[in-house]
């Protein structure tokens, strides 16, 4: 049997789950793997950046799960400081230029995972890169921010308050460096409904983090390095900046090669992770997914989804049978002691849909009220009108707030109703939360509008 050369381009993680599953599947002798990735590193975390640079995490070796060596020893070939220039879909090879050597050469594909990930965005505003101010991507931006960070700046600013840049926020705070934090939109958090991201915002004051709103960056300034960030209102001094402005799926490498794209701008394909061209699969930050109570695509930036995608893809790359059914964009994140989570669709996109429905908000707590380190948490729950679907939850609150969403998460995925969740056999301790937990709480109130609305409607 001739043996099939698979090329994966990106190795992080949708790459080398890929790589990892195919493996598992298909030997040495029957499969040949080979992995570029243009970065130094292979298989890290990048979740763990933030924490990384706020020195939670000591050493950043141990973000990295899987090095280059170790993928030798599974018969992977990974090759950092690898970038893939060109894919030529007809010829069925890919242009790699070796950036330590300054050389491009010719590799050949049998199959090929496109696994390119997300880029941030990086607006043309005056200044921008100047030194001084960081982005926090990949690993090396990761290294690079908490060696400023150890430096002892003396003001910084974030620019951008979505996930990220709260937790850029949270490592400058915790480590002592005066930090602003400026945010194009009404509010931090951009992606939850106002009335829970505006408990974000203020959770984000009281750590002591100066923070604007609806205020657009629009220079950055300095003399060789650094020195305020300017918006529409005002000049904040600063000689370290971090950019937490979004990201975009890393598309520019697929599109040249005429690999289609869907309505989302990210790799169109089907529930196998193969785009419509032959032998060609993607998976992670790059592809376009289902979401699951929408049926919309969309694309989300997640490592959770890159990891399980590119398992699938693996999975069938090494003639196994597997699907990937779809994503809730389920997330948590924190600053500093106050935590937040989301899953299903916000107001804002339930309203884009047509579709009509009710909300619950409950403030409760995180423990029993009487146990020591009880503290506030604030869930939101979302069901469509009459017929009670949950179709999306929000939670802000403290130390072990976050992960309740995953109840929420578990109930949407299952089409459940409110009505359904009322009896939910959910645990309880008073170190863990009240008799009734505030998930509990949430859907038996809500369960009692729709009720009384479907009442009203007879
Ligand atoms: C700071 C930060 C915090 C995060 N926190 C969380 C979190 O808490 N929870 C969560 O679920 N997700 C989080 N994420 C998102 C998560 O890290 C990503 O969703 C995940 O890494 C996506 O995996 P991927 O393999 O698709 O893409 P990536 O991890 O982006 O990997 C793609 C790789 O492809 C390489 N590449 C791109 N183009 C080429 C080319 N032409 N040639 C060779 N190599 C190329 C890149 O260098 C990169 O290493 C975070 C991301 C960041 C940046």
């Amino acid at each position: 049997v001739a043996r099939t050369r698979l090329v994966v381009v990106g190795g992080d993680a949708a790459g080398m789950s890929a790589a990892s599953q195919a493996r598992k599947r298909r030997d040495a002798d029957e499969l040949e793997i080979v992995a570029f990735e243009r970065g130094g590193h292979v298989s890290y975390s990048a979740c763990g950046l933030p924490y990384y640079a706020g020195d939670v995490v000591k050493d950043w070796h141990d973000l990295i799960a899987r090095t280059p060596e170790q993928f030798a020893e599974q018969g992977i070939d990974a090759r950092t400081g690898h970038e893939v220039e060109a894919i030529d879909l007809e010829a069925r090879r890919v242009r790699v230029r070796d950036l330590a050597a300054g050389r491009s050469g010719d590799e050949p594909f049998d199959a090929l995972v496109v696994a390119t990930g997300a880029e941030p965005l990086r607006p043309p505003i005056p200044g921008i890169d100047l030194p001084g101010v960081h982005g926090l991507s990949i690993l090396q931006d990761g290294i690079d921010l908490r060696r400023a960070i150890d430096a002892g700046p003396a003001r910084a600013v974030v620019v951008g308050g979505g996930y990220i840049g709260l937790e850029a926020a949270e490592a400058l705070v915790n480590r002592g460096v005066p930090t602003a934090l400026v945010e194009a939109g009404p509010q931090v958090m951009g992606h939850i409904d106002p009335d829970m991201g505006e408990l974000v915002s203020q959770a984000t004051r009281d750590v002591g983090v100066e923070l604007y709103t609806e205020e657009k960056v629009e220079a950055v300034e300095g003399d060789g390095r650094v020195r305020a960030v300017r918006t529409g209102s005002r000049t904040l001094e600063a000689d370290l900046v971090v950019l937490g402005l979004g990201t975009r799926p890393a598309v520019g490498l697929a599109e040249a090669a005429g690999i289609t794209l869907g309505p989302s701008g990210a790799i169109a394909v089907n529930a196998r992770m193969q785009t419509p061209h032959e032998g060609v699969w993607a998976a992670g930050d790059c592809v376009q997914a289902r979401h699951v109570v929408s049926g919309q695509p969309v694309n989300y930036h997640l490592g959770t989804i890159a990891n399980k995608q590119g398992r699938v893809c693996g999975i069938n790359l090494g003639g196994g049978y597997a699907t990937f059914p779809g994503v809730l964009g389920t997330a948590v994140s924190r600053i500093c002691a106050v935590e937040v989570a989301r899953t299903g669709l916000s107001e804002a996109e339930l309203a884009q849909l047509g579709l009509e429905w009710e909300t619950a908000t409950v403030d409760s707590t995180t423990r029993a009220g009487y146990f020591p380190g009880a503290a506030p948490i604030r869930t939101k729950v979302v069901a469509e009108r009459r017929s009670g679907r949950l179709l999306g939850a929000q939670i802000v609150g403290r130390e072990g707030a976050a992960k309740r969403i995953d109840v929420f998460a578990a109930a949407i995925w299952n089409g459940m109703a409110v009505d359904d969740m009322v009896h939910l056999d959910l645990s309880y301790a008073p170190p863990f939360s009240p008799v009734w937990d505030p998930v509990l709480i949430a859907v038996r109130k809500l369960s009692e509008q729709v009720e009384r609305d479907l009442q009203a409607c007879l």
